[in-house]
């Protein structure tokens, strides 16, 4: 399997970077993290081999934010004639029930047709603890965010887990996987460690750094990838920031848009 970073940013595009989308090639399955604006990616060179090869293409939706889902009203065109089965978190996972979020956020007059009426695009619901996708394991846990998020394990081989704070209980969730793609928000000593006891607009269910390579270290995995990057921050905050965190954890590197990792096992 091979892991492709489509978009590595939070909340905003920017020109370096777009909105968050991980796509996992396997054979002629594609799975695909999140639809941000990273999405679009697969609409053109280099990226579009990974559609034309896909015989069977399924979306994995962390949360429903729009730096998440922002590309769910196109996917009619970026995969043209096919059938897309997008997968969210159940209710029990949530408290939101997909379908009614999903008509919520797919209609007019924000989107140009209804959810409903996208067409080959078929929901289904992802529950807590191991599900079947695509021939392999899946396992899915909620996390603390602003609105719940869920983490993502498939097989051994990749974790996903963004939009959410630093939480202990990911190191077990993530034990012994070959890729760890966790969001970094900000590096300790910036916000909110000098504030008080709340956090600054937009600090609030995102992780720091440090604790995040310290999760890392923790489940032993191969290799931690920084993604859902603060668009407020620069290129050399990011790399000062993976630079901080190498001293918790070896192999720690930013996410960058395009970058392509091997999913096999170490
Ligand atoms: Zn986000
Ligand atoms: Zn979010």
């Amino acid at each position: 399997m091979k892991l492709t970073l489509l978009g590595t940013q939070g909340w905003i595009p920017t020109r370096e970077r777009a909105t968050t989308c991980f796509a996992v090639e396997d054979g002629e399955r594609l799975l695909v993290f999140d639809a941000g604006t990273g999405l679009s990616r697969l609409a053109r060179p280099p990226f579009q081999p990974l559609v034309e090869r896909s015989r069977e293409i399924h979306v994995l939706l962390t949360h429903y934010h729009l730096d998440h889902t922002c590309g769910l009203a196109y996917l009619p065109g970026i995969f043209p004639g096919r059938h897309v089965t997008v997968h969210a978190p159940a209710a029990s996972l949530t408290g939101v029930d997909p379908g009614r979020a999903l008509e919520d956020l797919i209609r007019p007059p924000y989107n140009p047709r209804e959810w409903r009426r996208l067409d080959g695009v078929e929901l289904r619901e992802v529950q807590a603890g191991a599900n079947d996708i695509a021939g392999h394991r899946v396992v899915v846990r909620a996390q603390q965010h602003t609105d719940t998020s869920v983490a993502y394990r498939l097989d051994d081989a990749l974790v996903v887990s963004t939009d959410t704070a630093a939480d202990p209980a990911t190191a077990e969730f993530a034990a012994g996987a070959s890729v760890l793609l966790h969001e970094a928000w900000y590096l300790g000593g910036g916000p909110p460690a000098t504030a008080s006891a709340s956090p600054p607009p937009g600090y609030a269910g995102h992780s720091e750094a440090l604790a995040v390579a310290a999760l890392a270290a923790a489940a032993r995995v191969g290799r931690l990838v920084f993604v859902h990057l603060n668009p407020l921050e620069d290129e050399t905050a990011y790399t000062a920031m993976a630079a901080a965190a190498r001293r918790v954890f070896r192999a720690v590197e930013v996410g960058s848009d395009g970058a392509r990792f091997s999913l096999d096992l170490m």
